[in-house]
């Protein structure tokens, strides 16, 4: 059977103008900051803190994933549609998706087949120019930077060669990712190394996702960390004056944006760091907006749960005082193939073997989740290759370690295909349901708390430390950052620092190899194994698919 491509299945959809989505979550068109017809920002006076403590929020995550991804934006936009279908009021709160992604190897983040976001091109190309003005806010400190070191009258003898602060592009570059700057002579500039990172890993996005207002978004812009002077004494944008200017940039990104889901339900997009070298979930200003507006939030944590919904919960679910009632981990049959050992060729075969095999890593997820005190829900997001033997498997294997697992058909059929996932989830959060608990307090060492991460969620036995990294532990010391939270750079394909490690590995060690600052969004970035922070393309990028006819309509994006 050949089915639609998610584009087409986008564009065929007629969309409601966004005051009627609006309407459904009662706010009124005058409040609304209309982006054309489709696309809608919203004031931040709408944030009611006492509906955010009321309404319901639910956190959709994954075991570990293959390349392609499991389906978590898939799921979680389906499980609106299907909460909505059962007679909640729902609406979905997710993160922008970026162009590395999208024009490299895995594609955009609007959903898939009839759980999308629309408009979809629009959302997974520039929107409403966000991310465009955080490049741009975190590339304007980069240019105060080299100025400064230039100006014989406002120098304030920054040591070029500590400079931590990074350019940014939303583009998989790796050609970019160490860079040679001010060549050509007194009048270009001081040459000095710098390099990018890609757009959702700069601390600008990481910033803008855990500020709570423009003030505290302006005071975070300030305390970003730079480097040191010849006198060996730190530098922050607030020595260059940049806060004001770049929260100027950021005045209209720090609004989240209103869209609807196929199903004409509303949803929230609004930030979008990646959850392998970022925080990876959407803004606070966000979650807290749709809890504000509606009772049931569902938001989606990047890659497994080892990543997004780690940090959702430690970093972000404490800071911001959320009480995520339930998590939704979402498991395939094909990525339990593949930890059971399935080459990527074979990721479409029914085989029971594997997927028998592969359950040990869905297994730990369970486990991790029930740390947090949260009771997770498994939502099978069902893929036509998957066998009733191996779909029966793991509802049983779920059931055996009390959890339950549902298929989740929103893919194929939108809310017709989640209500049974839905009555779940709300099964959960209204019985089950009591107060989450972070796995680390943000005071204790930052030693302890990258410890506690490696050891309880991963699974390690010990960390070691490089040299550069115990340098960097040392100066996080001296610059009193100690209480800062640890936000993990690892890569996303295996519970380790190593990719080939499928499964639940065991009797690993996790390596860090250096620690970067991001004192602004107030964390650490302890960068694991091989890991960058600025991806490369694939040898056949996404882009070679694309076409744009002479209409503008576009084909080959999903
Ligand atoms: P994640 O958010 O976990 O990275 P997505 O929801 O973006 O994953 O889905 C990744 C890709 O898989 C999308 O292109 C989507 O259309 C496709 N997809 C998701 N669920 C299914 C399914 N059940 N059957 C077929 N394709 C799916
Ligand atoms: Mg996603």
């Amino acid at each position: 059977m050949k089915h639609q491509t998610d584009i087409a299945i986008a564009q065929a959809k007629k969309l409601l103008h966004i005051r009627e989505i609006a309407a459904k979550i009662n706010v009124k068109e005058d409040d609304l900051e209309m982006y054309g017809k489709y696309k809608a920002k919203l004031p931040l006076h709408l944030i009611d803190e006492t509906k955010v403590k009321e309404n319901n929020l639910v956190l959709v995550t994954a075991l570990t994933p293959t390349p392609a991804g499991e389906g978590k934006t898939t799921v979680s936009i389906g499980l609106t549609e299907g909460l909505n279908k059962i007679g909640k009021q729902a609406t979905v709160v997710l993160r922008e998706p970026s162009l590395g992604p999208v024009f490299g190897i895995k594609g955009g983040a609007a959903g898939g087949g009839y759980s999308q976001v629309v408009p979809m091109e629009d959302i997974n190309l520039h929107f409403t120019g966000d991310f465009n003005a955080i490049e741009k806010a975190n590339n304007l400190l980069s240019a105060l930077i080299d100025n400064n070191l230039q100006s014989k009258t406002n120098n304030l003898n920054i040591d070029p060669r500590t400079i931590l602060w990074k350019r940014v592009i939303d583009m998989n570059d790796r050609a970019l990712r160490d860079v040679t700057i001010g060549l050509g002579g007194t009048a270009n500039g001081i040459p000095r190394q710098d390099g990018f990172n890609i757009t959702p890993a700069s601390e600008v996005m990481a910033i803008l996702c855990m500020a709570s207002d423009l003030e505290n978004l302006k005071e975070r812009l300030g305390n970003i960390f730079i480097g040191f002077t010849f006198d060996k004494k730190p530098v922050f944008a607030r020595d260059l004056k940049a806060e004001n200017a770049m929260a100027i940039l950021l005045k209209d990104a720090i609004k989240p944006n209103l869209v609807q889901t196929l199903e004409e339900n509303p949803a929230i997009i609004h930030g979008g760091p990646f959850a392998n070298i970022a925080q990876g979930t959407n803004t606070i200003i966000a979650t807290k907006m749709g809890l504000s507006l509606s009772n049931y939030v569902v938001t989606e944590a990047g890659f497994g749960a080892d990543l997004g919904a780690e940090k959702f919960l430690n970093i972000k679910s404490q800071f911001a005082d959320l009480n995520p009632k339930c998590v939704v981990l979402v498991a395939t049959i094909r990525a339990l193939r593949h930890h059971g050992g399935a080459l990527k060729d074979a990721y479409d075969t029914a085989d029971l073997v594997k997927v028998k095999k592969g359950f040990a890593n869905l297994e730990k997820h369970i486990e991790n989740i029930r740390k947090f005190n949260i009771e997770p829900v498994v939502a099978i997001n069902f893929f036509i290759s998957d066998s009733e033997e191996e779909v029966n498997f793991l509802i049983e294997s779920c059931a055996k370690l009390g959890v339950k697992a549902v298929l989740s058909k929103g893919w194929a059929n939108g809310g017709e295909g989640t209500s049974d996932l839905a009555k779940a989830v709300v099964e959960v959060v209204e019985t089950k349901a009591t107060q989450y608990k972070p796995l680390y307090n943000w005071q204790s060492p930052i030693k302890d708390k990258i410890e506690i991460i490696a050891k309880e969620i991963y699974g390690a036995d010990k960390v070691v430390y490089d040299n550069k990294a115990l340098l960097n532990l040392k100066r996080i010391d001296r610059l009193g950052f100690n209480d800062f939270a640890v936000c993990m750079a690892k890569t996303q394909k295996s519970f380790s620092d190593n990719d080939k490690l499928i499964g639940r590995p065991k009797n690993f060690v996790i390596t860090v190899r250096e620690i970067e600052i991001a004192a602004g969004a107030q964390f650490v970035i302890p960068i694991l194994g091989k890991m960058m922070r600025m991806p490369g393309l694939p040898s056949k990028p996404a882009s070679e698919n694309m076409f744009i006819d002479k209409n503008g309509v576009i084909s080959g994006l999903s």
